[in-house]
């Protein structure tokens, strides 16, 4: 961030992504976005102005306080449907304050120390501006070059300044940060998600958000066989993920019970796909009474046993509504990326007791026949089994940033 040495004030302007290619709808994302960035900043404790100009938003803080533009830059680095967090300066309508305000923010800039090249990027808003935008580049390009000597790249700069003649005010800013991108949380509906304490079903969780959908979660313990140490990691998962999306809920399951029960009835082999039915169905009843739309998980085709494309499609029949797989074409390697990228990698790489161990076959079916399926469930009366675990269910509230 410049030094004081401007006179205007510091500001945060964002560019949108996906939205801006939203015709009719388009008012509509824009709304929901605006009150997810709200949402997202009444956490920040900044108080905070907000305006929709042409294709970008900008923010201010009531105290124009560099900090506490910085402080809610970071924030909005987290919120879906943001494509680049620019941190920025408005100033008079004069090249004087937009040269003062180029000089500061480039004089702070890493790749000015470094001798990078650079570029100006003017754009008036205002045709009215009498100085055109390629005067403007040109005045402030030589300030630039004058005071530190850098040379001017125009194709491929290091650095780049932008200026953009608005119609009461100028916005100076150089290359922000990235944001998640992606469309806002909720203008896509809403989905359960399958929440393990593994490392796949949080990235699962973040990449249908980024579609913009709103998720709950839904952890299964093996709980009275196990610790709760299971819901201590699913429920930090939540809130750490909860910085995408704000207001999650998370609801935990003791399915020990009913894994004994479906080991009582079937056949070993089928017993980890049997036990992924029933946490399906039971998903399936929260999911109407919360009015979620769709389950997710975190499979990926042929990362284990059970995510064979048979098992897969044994899953399928298991419920009516779609299962969404986010993952089910990425590698390993991919996932972890994304996991330690997004920040639950560290939380999923705690030791636990997984429920899933309670049901260890030593060879689990790869290609499970959906009607030895359906004769287990009716051993267990499965639907009723679903039912009475959903009753079961107990509701959590993770908040991102709290303790
Ligand atoms: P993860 O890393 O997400 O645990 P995984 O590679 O261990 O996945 P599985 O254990 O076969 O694979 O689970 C596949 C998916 O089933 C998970 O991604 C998750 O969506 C769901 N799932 C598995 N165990 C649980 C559980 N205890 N509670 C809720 N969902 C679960
Ligand atoms: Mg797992």
């Amino acid at each position: 961030m410049p030094a004081a040495s401007v006179i205007g004030e510091p500001c945060v302007l964002l560019k949108l992504g996906e939205i801006v290619l939203k015709g009719k709808n388009r008012h509509q994302f824009e709304q929901r976005l605006q009150n997810n960035i709200r949402n997202a900043l009444a956490s920040t404790g900044v108080e905070t102005v907000l305006w929709q100009r042409s294709g970008v938003i900008v923010i201010r803080a009531k105290s124009a306080a560099v900090d506490d533009v910085e402080r809610v830059a970071k924030r909005l680095e987290d919120v879906m449907g943001i494509v680049i967090v620019h941190r920025c300066w408005r100033v008079d309508k004069t090249v004087e304050a937009m040269t003062q305000a180029a000089l500061d923010m480039v004089g702070e800039h890493p790749a000015s120390a470094l001798g990078g090249s650079f570029a100006v990027r003017p754009r008036r808003r205002d045709k009215r501006f009498p100085i055109t935008s390629a005067e403007i580049g040109v005045s402030v390009g030589s300030a630039i070059n004058v005071k530190f000597g850098l040379p001017v790249n125009l194709k491929r700069p290091d650095l780049t300044v932008s200026i953009e003649v608005d119609r009461d005010e100028v916005f100076v800013y150089t290359d922000g940060t990235p944001g998640q991108g992606g469309l806002p949380v909720g203008s896509s509906g809403r989905g359960l998600v399958l929440m393990s304490g593994g490392i796949d079903s949080p990235v699962a969780a973040y990449r249908m958000m980024r579609r913009g959908l709103r998720v709950d979660y839904l952890h299964f313990s093996g709980m009275p066989f196990t610790g709760p140490e299971s819901i201590y990691k699913a429920y930090a998962l939540v809130r750490e993920l909860d910085k995408f999306q704000g207001g999650s809920r998370l609801f935990v399951v003791p399915f020990g019970k009913a894994q004994q029960q479906i080991k009582a009835a079937g056949e070993d082999r089928l017993a980890i796909v049997a036990q992924r039915r029933l946490m399906l169905k039971t998903a399936e009843v929260l999911a109407e009474r919360r009015k979620d739309g769709a389950l997710i998980t975190g499979d990926s085709l042929g990362q284990v046993a059970s995510q064979t494309l048979i098992n897969m499609t044994a899953l399928d029949d298991a419920v009516d509504l779609p299962i969404l797989r986010p993952l089910v074409g990425m590698d390993k390697s991919e996932i972890m990326d994304s996991a330690r990228r997004i920040g639950t990698l560290s939380i999923s790489e705690l030791p636990d007791e997984d429920c899933c161990s309670i049901l260890a076959p030593r060879r689990p079916e790869t290609a499970a026949k959906i009607a030895d399926l359906r004769q287990i469930e009716k051993r267990l009366d499965a639907e009723e089994l679903a039912e009475q675990l959903a009753d079961s269910v107990q509701e959590h509230h993770p908040v991102y940033g709290a303790e």
